[in-house]
């Protein structure tokens, strides 16, 4: 579904992202992770047409992407939840939601979704209770769940999640996990970031590591919790 060919980005001469190959088939959960400043979130953001990009190729369901703008990457199915929540604090939950449909594919007039749309989206991800809550009264979890509604609502056939699981506690991990696992259920498929593989040990399929922006590894979690390579790259890290 999506193929990433030798990636590279440069911030001047700051090589963030060397030369990176990766793919993700239909209906797989991959994991992508690397220790802090190792790139994960700048491949992120090279796919989703936020960075250009400075070599290599990005292919997403047979089209070239490499170039688009994040709005062309968005109507063809793509989505991302940052590592940052970024909500509008002054709109309320539903408000927020209803902003990325503004306009997207499925609505063909500028209106946005409707207020039965919004509250399956919230549904989905469990704050349909929330929907009239202002972001800033929401525990950080609702907060990530509110970028996840975010990114639900654009529809996306791919969606790219930055680290969901930092700052949750093993209640809301677990929860989340279950609740990524039944959108694969549903037919999406999912690259997940992370900086270690801890979270996501029986949530992936497979797992990329990367390491100073180059490829290091690929493999099942067990393969990649064995690597002596990508152990030594996380204990020269620490
Ligand atoms: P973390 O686990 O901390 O989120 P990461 O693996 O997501 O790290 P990136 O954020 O992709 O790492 O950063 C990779 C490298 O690129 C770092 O050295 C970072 O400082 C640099 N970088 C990222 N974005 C920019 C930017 N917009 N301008 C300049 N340098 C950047
Ligand atoms: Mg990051």
């Amino acid at each position: 579904l999506l193929e990433v060919d030798g990636l590279t980005k440069k911030f001047g001469g700051l090589v963030a992202v060397d030369d990176f190959s990766f793919e993700a088939d239909e209906g797989e959960i991959v994991g992508l992770i690397g220790p802090n400043g190792s790139g994960k979130s700048t491949v992120f953001n090279c796919i989703m047409g936020r960075y250009d990009v400075t070599e290599g190729s990005i292919r997403f369901d047979g089209s070239d992407i490499t170039d688009d703008a994040t709005h062309e990457v968005v109507n063809k199915g793509l989505s991302r939840v940052s590592q940052e929540s970024n909500p509008i604090q002054e709109m309320p939950v539903a408000g927020n939601i209803k902003l990325f449909t503004l306009p997207n594919k499925l609505t063909s007039f500028y209106g946005g979704a409707t207020d039965e749309e919004i509250y399956e989206y919230a549904a989905r991800i469990d704050i349909e209770d929330k929907l009239h809550e202002m972001p800033d009264e929401l525990p950080h979890a609702d907060v990530r769940r509110l970028e996840i509604a975010k990114s639900l609502a654009t529809e996306p056939e791919l969606m790219l999640l930055d680290e969901p699981f930092a700052g949750m506690n093993q209640a809301e991990i677990t929860e989340l996990a279950d609740q990524i696992e039944q959108f694969r259920d549903e037919g999406m498929t999912m690259i997940v970031v992370d900086h270690n593989m801890g979270g996501l040990m029986e949530l992936v399929d497979r797992i990329v590591v990367l390491n100073n922006g180059d490829f290091l590894a690929e493999g099942t979690p067990e393969e990649i919790a064995e690597n002596e390579h990508v152990q030594e790259a996380y204990l020269a890290g620490e």
